[in-house]
């Protein structure tokens, strides 16, 4: 037996102006060949969980790792991106045909300058390549856009069950273990989709509580009632400006009649939770006023995930640190920004330098900057482990690195700022968060699984970025407002479509 897997995985902002070049995506590295074996074997990523069940496989299946490249969430990715991973992935499978499997690792909401759906192309040449008799494995983002053209041309299509996510690994040895399955099982499973006619921000549910829970509760119960095999259910990442959107349930059982009944009660029970799904925004200012509040407990965390770049916003924003120190600032606070020409600034004039920095806006005009004397803290060269629980012990790389003191408020400037919702992107830089009165954090949900055991209170805030949460006043140009919020229809008729099912 013989697989090959292969990672191609970014999460895709339309509203951020700066397309997400190849250099880009080069940041965060690319390997092929025994290189994956050293850089993700063991480690808490869908690749990791790929290597993982492969190697304990009785089957003992010769593993072909292909290309893997994955990048921080941004702007729309340059085709010239995609082009250059498909003429890797080609000539990898060409070079190892005939293959029982090709197990691959998506974010599924990339969008690039020429495709809409480029997981859906990517996934049809692939089928085309290596035939109806091979199996296509596909590990997604529970915030991945699932499309009909994915659909038909895979085998298995699952997600992450875990919002903030802590499952990446589970997620891919999910995917390897079903995809076994569908080479090696007497009983073939097969995977029914239903698309649900919504989108929702993704500050607005968690797995942890409430309505999502309750959903992903369900399918984890009818798991263990042994009534379908596996499942996802997809909330798509709702600033993709695409024409054909939609949040989506996937389940896989051993006949298309469970596969496609239980799909359709999942999507059912998603869509009636729809209203749930919605934040309340507060004022900078009143969070503002609760940092300064002696009686408030501290810290208290102010999320801008309008301006995440987790969610591919440009993180570049100085709109809350402007109210901040326009505050005045007599509590101690935190921020961080993407300012490459700043940090390499600070690098330039060394610690205990003072001197007139303007911050912000480098990657996002309409961003705001602010021009202020900062005094030159700590210089970093921005590479760092993350705490998590949620990838403990990935490297992140966020480039040239200075914290700059403003007042009492102290600011992480680096290049491209990664693992946001980790207090190790403070903590690294010499930033003890508890120390601190008011804690800025770019980040949509990903934060709470760590954020939520150190902060005093947590107060999502009513701020401007490619990132809002307030769908209905972003710039959609292409997105149909045929779904909910736009549409809000008590009954839907349900479309069942079916992953091939293998003979
Ligand atoms: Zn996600």
């Amino acid at each position: 037996m013989k697989i090959l897997i292969t990672e191609f995985r970014q999460e895709s902002n339309s509203f951020n102006p700066t397309n997400s070049t190849l250099a880009f995506w080069r940041q965060t590295g690319e390997y092929e060949g025994d290189e994956v074996r050293q850089q993700f074997a063991g480690q808490p990523c869908a690749v990791g969980g790929f290597l993982q069940v492969l190697a304990e496989s009785e089957h003992q299946p010769e593993v072909v790792c292909g290309t893997v490249m994955a990048c921080q969430s941004g702007g729309i990715a340059e085709q010239s991106v995609m082009d250059h991973y498909m003429s890797k992935l080609i000539a990898q499978i060409k070079d190892n045909l005939p293959l029982d499997g090709v197990f691959i690792s998506y974010h599924g909401a990339l969008v690039t300058t020429e495709y809409d759906d480029p997981e859906g192309e990517i996934t049809r040449r692939v089928r085309e390549l290596v035939g109806d008799s091979t199996v296509i494995a596909v590990s997604t983002d529970l915030h991945a856009y699932i499309s009909a053209t994915l659909v038909d041309n895979a085998n298995v299509v699952l997600a992450y069950l875990t919002y903030p996510h802590v499952d990446y690994f589970e997620t891919g040895a999910r995917v390897a273990r079903l995809g076994l399955e569908c080479i090696t099982g007497k009983r073939k499973p097969v995977t029914a989709w239903v698309p649900v006619p919504m989108i929702v921000p993704a500050a607005s549910y968690s797995t942890l509580k409430g309505g999502f829970k309750a959903v992903i509760d369900f399918g984890n119960s009818l798991k263990l009632q042994h009534k379908i095999i596996d499942f996802s259910v997809y909330q798509m990442q709702p600033w993709l400006d695409i024409p054909d959107p939609n949040s989506s349930v996937v389940v896989a059982a051993y006949c298309q009649e469970d596969a496609a009944k239980y799909a359709q009660q999942l999507a059912e029970l998603l869509y009636a939770k729809r209203h749930e799904f919605s934040v309340q925004l507060m004022p900078v200012a009143e969070v503002i006023n609760r940092a300064s509040d002696p009686d408030e407990r501290k810290p208290v965390i102010l999320v801008d995930s309008a301006d995440s770049c987790n969610a591919g916003a440009a993180g570049d924003n100085m709109a809350v640190a402007a109210q901040i120190l326009a505050s005045g600032c007599t509590f101690r606070a935190a921020a961080v920004v993407n300012d490459e020409k700043a940090a390499q600034k600070a690098h330039r004039l060394g610690v205990g330098a003072t001197a007139e920095f303007t911050l912000g806006a480098s990657r996002d005009k309409r961003s705001q900057a602010v021009t202020v004397q900062a005094y030159v803290k700590s210089l970093h060269d921005g590479v760092f482990r993350q705490e998590g629980p949620a990838g403990r012990g990935m490297t992140q790389r966020i480039g040239t690195t200075a914290v700059l003191r403003v007042g009492n408020l102290d600011i992480v400037v680096c290049e491209w700022m990664a693992g946001n919702g980790d207090p190790q992107l403070y903590r690294a830089h010499g930033i003890e968060p508890t120390l601190y009165d008011l804690v800025v954090v770019k980040a949509s949900t990903s934060f709470r699984v760590a954020y939520e055991k150190l902060a005093g209170v947590i107060c999502e805030a009513n701020t401007p970025g490619s990132a809002s949460s307030d769908l209905k006043s972003l710039p959609f140009e292409r997105l149909p407002r045929n779904i909910y919020p736009w549409v809000d229809e008590d009954v839907l008729d349900w479309s069942v479509r079916f992953t091939r099912e293998m003979k």
